[in-house]
């Protein structure tokens, strides 16, 4: 049994950075009494490059890395994200089709009571669940911000997370990690790799610094998974039966009016095989359309992302970025851990790529072996914990396709075969089309999507659930129609407080918070 001293970190996207952040913030010591946390990333490859959206969990791991928010927002043309605003997922363009908030960021107050029989028995009229039972669809309607310059960095009158450019983020979070956590930094192309005798990996060899040993090698090189895949031979799941794009053409869109307002979420409207993301931040859009290369061509896709552009985008040519859907069979191989795109991906719905990145590499810090001793039942759990972790994240993205009534393509129809459909995620629809879901039904360590997303999508898709045999336990009706009431109105008050959200960022920019 050995102490680990020593971890080297393969790949600076933003998940190489992450991890060099938290395991640097929980292990690294000055005195050297610590682990050594050192990364190195090629000078030539480049990073992906996209990965634009977050969820509000990236708010507490900025405060907890000891990340200013003014910084952040300065550095990486930051915006702020309340939700993500659905178009054409309901139905298709020409048919009555809900848009919808999900998820609000703002929950529902379940503690109180849960709206959702009410709303569902027409209690709160034509309004959208969103809109019955949380304040915030209002106030991005509205085109506000989620605070006002009072706040605190890291508080808001609204929950919010953000938009940012992700060049810019790698960036900050190298600079943050070398000068102020004692991540050490090199740059090099990373090529062979050396074996112990036991199977760990020994070393690994490079053009500019010889050959680097570590106890641990983490690997986050993207999808090419140089550490896990390549030299390991971990194998890698697929899922493109569950999750069909499998695509993208991304391409940043200046804005016609410099001055134009920014939208406060995620526009992600549906296209005949996939979908458009339209992100705004503070210089430039990022756009780009996932699609199903089984179900259209590179230049079909063009064409509808250039016709969704209207023009703005005819001088510049889309990035086309080919995605490996799935994830690896292991993240922890002897001492070979796996963090980013080289552990898995799904697709770029409800921004769960650095969402699970981050929370993996928090999780490894906070449990991190201490000693080799312990290492084979860290993984073991490590390995279950996240795999479950993506599960849950597949379930839930399917969700969103699943209950589409789109009937207008063949890739919309075949979303909605239960034959591509998780076992796990048709059992809890089969359950909830008679009961209203509740906490019992999410019960992972590392739940990433939780019982309020699924309200907010499950209704918000105008997912029907049976209260017929249940009406006696709806006991509280007065108590509801005072909460619909206090929503509407405390959106109106809200909005005399907050400023416009370009405005807001503005005066961030200019006066920090
Ligand atoms: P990369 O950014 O690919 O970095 C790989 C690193 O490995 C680079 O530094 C490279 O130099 C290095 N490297 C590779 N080979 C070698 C070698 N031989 N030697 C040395 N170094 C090497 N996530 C979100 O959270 N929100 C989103 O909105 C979102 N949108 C996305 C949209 C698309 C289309 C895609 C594909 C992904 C999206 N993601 C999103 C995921 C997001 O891209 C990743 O979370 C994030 O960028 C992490 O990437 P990475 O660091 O794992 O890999």
């Amino acid at each position: 049994m050995q102490q680990i001293r020593k971890v080297l970190i393969v790949g600076g996207g933003t998940a190489g950075w992450l991890a060099a952040c938290h395991l640097a913030k929980k292990l690294y010591r000055p005195d050297g009494s610590g682990v050594d946390i050192c990364l190195i990333e090629s000078a030539e490859i480049p990073t992906i490059g996209v990965g634009e959206g977050t969820v509000p969990a990236i708010r507490q791991s900025l405060q907890y890395l000891g990340i200013s928010e003014t910084e952040f927002i300065r550095e990486c043309d930051v915006t702020f994200k309340q939700s993500i605003q659905f178009v054409d997922w309901v139905k298709a363009p020409g048919q009555i089709s809900p848009n919808f908030y999900h998820h609000l960021f703002d929950y529902p107050d379940l503690a109180t009571l849960d709206l959702t029989p009410y709303w569902l028995q027409g209690q709160a009229g034509e309004c959208s669940y969103a809109d019955a039972v949380a304040v915030q669809g209002r106030i991005c309607d509205a085109g506000f911000g989620p605070k006002t310059m009072l706040q605190p960095e890291f508080q808001g009158l609204t929950n919010y997370a953000y938009h940012l450019d992700a060049a810019k983020f790698a960036t900050l979070l190298t600079r943050h990690a070398t000068q102020k956590l004692g991540v050490r930094h090199l740059l090099g192309n990373v090529g062979a790799v050396r074996f112990a005798d036991n199977g760990d990996i020994a070393a690994i060899q490079t053009d500019a610094h010889g050959e680097l040993t570590a106890d641990i090698f983490i690997d986050c090189t993207g999808f090419r998974a140089l550490l896990i895949g390549d030299a390991c031979q971990v194998p890698f799941i697929p899922k493109n039966d569950v999750m069909f794009v499998d695509r993208a053409l991304a391409v940043q869109v200046p804005y016609r009016d410099p001055e134009a307002p920014i939208p406060c979420y995620t526009i992600a409207t549906a296209q005949p095989a996939g979908w458009i993301w339209d992100i705004g931040l503070t210089e430039r859009r990022g756009t780009g359309y996932v699609y199903s290369s089984r179900y259209t061509s590179d230049d079909e896709a063009l064409a509808v992302l250039r016709q969704y552009l209207q023009g703005d985008a005819d001088h510049l040519t889309p990035r086309r970025i080919e995605m490996q859907v799935g994830y690896r069979e292991k993240f922890w191989h002897r001492n070979c851990i796996a963090l980013g795109l080289s552990q898995g991906f799904v697709e770029p719905l409800e921004a769960t790529g650095l969402l699970v990145y981050d929370a993996t590499a928090r999780m490894l810090a906070d449990s991190f072996p201490a000693h080799t001793g312990v290492m084979p039942l860290l993984a073991e759990r490590f390995n279950q914990r996240v795999r479950t972790a993506w599960d849950k994240v597949i379930d839930f993205i399917k969700l969103h396709y699943f209950l589409s009534q789109r009937d207008d393509s063949a890739f919309w129809r075949d979303n909605r075969d239960p034959a591509s459909c998780p076992q796990s995620l048709l059992d809890n629809l089969a359950l909830w089309a008679h009961q209203v879901p509740t906490p019992y039904d999410f019960h992972s360590k590392l739940e990433i999507f939780n019982l309020e997303n699924y309200l907010y999508v499950l209704y918000g898709m105008r997912f029907g659930t049976d209260l017929s045999a249940q009406k006696y336990r709806l006991t509280q009706p007065e108590l509801a129609a005072q909460m619909f009431a206090f929503y509407r109105h405390k959106a109106q008050q809200l909005q005399t407080q907050l400023l416009p959200h370009r405005e807001l960022l503005k005066r961030i920019r200019q006066f920090g918070l």
